[in-house]
């Protein structure tokens, strides 16, 4: 059965994030033949409407206002609103990031419709479409069929494959954003902390550290390994609490959910709430001075010993590469 589906890109910066078109390749395989659309909403974002198209989205719906620079929920809604009175949409897919975790449930519950998050596969069954998403903090899968004639959906990263880059051009439609007559926030100052640039919920390679690490000071050589890998750093909440690094670097049930290629976890015992986060990751290296603990039975290689030696010699090891 085709269907219409609206993807609404997720930025960083300006910049596409590959969850986007993570995203569009999920939404050719509900469309069934039926019309993928991507809308990309911003301020100075119209550049981003070609690649979207190289990328599967047949038309791309560009709202570009100063308002919209950031993100903020009312105005979006709205944005995403106007979109779909151009684009009659079946399926509306966002990124699950802290903009379309918030977004996807208000504009839901505006449109009266079904909203199913944190999807990780999606299947086509006769005339149903089944959304396989995780629960019991990923213990076990739930496949959900979602009722009515729209619903709305948000998309794991790192999770489903990368379309290939093709060379196609999408119809490019501009739309007027009109301001709502109530945006009940808006944002007065960005404040950026320092990061390494790698974006942890996106990243390949991710060198994580618990409580093992003692230490703000003791992420240092973590941080080494992390540069000569190209990785991103995370943490346990065991670290967070301790205030040895901030919570943004969090992982887990209340953190970020990661699907790297390879998750090293450098002093963390693996706590199910963590497990929550990270167990989906295609390798998992773990170094813990405890061979009892139980983040080694997720682990596909398991180092026994001290996080202070072992991690400097993998540095040095990468170094030589
Ligand atoms: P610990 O459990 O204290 O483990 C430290 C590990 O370091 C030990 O295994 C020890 O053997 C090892 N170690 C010590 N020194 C060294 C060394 N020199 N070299 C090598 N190894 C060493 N946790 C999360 O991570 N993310 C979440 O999102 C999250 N959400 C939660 C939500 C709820 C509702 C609750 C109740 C808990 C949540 N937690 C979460 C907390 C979770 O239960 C654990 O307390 C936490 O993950 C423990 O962090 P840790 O592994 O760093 O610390």
């Amino acid at each position: 059965m085709k269907r219409n589906v609206l993807v609404i890109a997720d930025l960083r910066g300006n910049q596409l994030r590959n969850v986007t078109f993570e995203t569009l390749g999920a939404a050719h395989a509900i469309a069934d033949g039926g019309t993928v659309a991507a809308a990309v909403i911003g301020h100075e974002i119209s550049a981003l409407a070609q690649t979207l198209g190289e990328y599967g989205a047949q038309q791309v719906y560009v709202v570009d206002h100063p308002e919209l620079a950031q993100y903020i929920p009312d105005a979006y809604v709205a944005a995403v609103s106007q979109v779909m009175q151009a684009f009659a949409a079946n399926v509306v897919l966002f990124a699950h990031s802290a903009m379309g975790r918030d977004v996807a449930p208000l504009l839901a519950a505006k449109h009266k419709a079904g909203q199913i998050s944190d999807i990780i596969h999606v299947e086509l069954a006769g005339d149903d479409v089944l959304f396989t998403r995780p629960i019991y903090a990923g213990k076990a899968f739930m496949k959900v069929k979602a009722a009515g004639d729209l619903v709305f959906a948000t998309v794991r990263p790192n999770n489903l494959p990368m379309p290939e880059h093709v060379d196609a051009t999408a119809t490019v439609t501009s739309i007027t954003y009109e301001v709502p007559e109530k945006v009940r926030t808006r944002v007065r100052e960005v404040v950026k902390k320092a990061s390494t640039g790698v974006d942890l919920s996106e990243a390949k390679i991710i060198v994580s550290g618990g409580r093992g690490v003692k230490s703000a000071e003791g992420f240092k050589p973590l941080t080494e390994l992390a540069e000569v890998l190209g990785a991103a750093v995370g943490a346990s909440r065991g670290a967070c609490d301790a205030g040895y690094c901030d919570y943004s670097m969090q992982i887990g049930q209340t953190g970020k959910v990661v699907t790297p290629d390879l998750y090293i976890a450098c002093g963390i015992s693996g706590a199910i709430q963590h497990l929550a986060g990270m167990s989906n990751s295609k390798v998992i290296v773990a170094i813990n001075k405890d061979p009892e603990a139980p983040i080694f039975k997720v682990a596909d290689y398991g180092i026994v010993g001290d996080l202070f030696e072992i991690v400097p010699a993998l540095t040095q090891e990468v170094r030589k590469v």
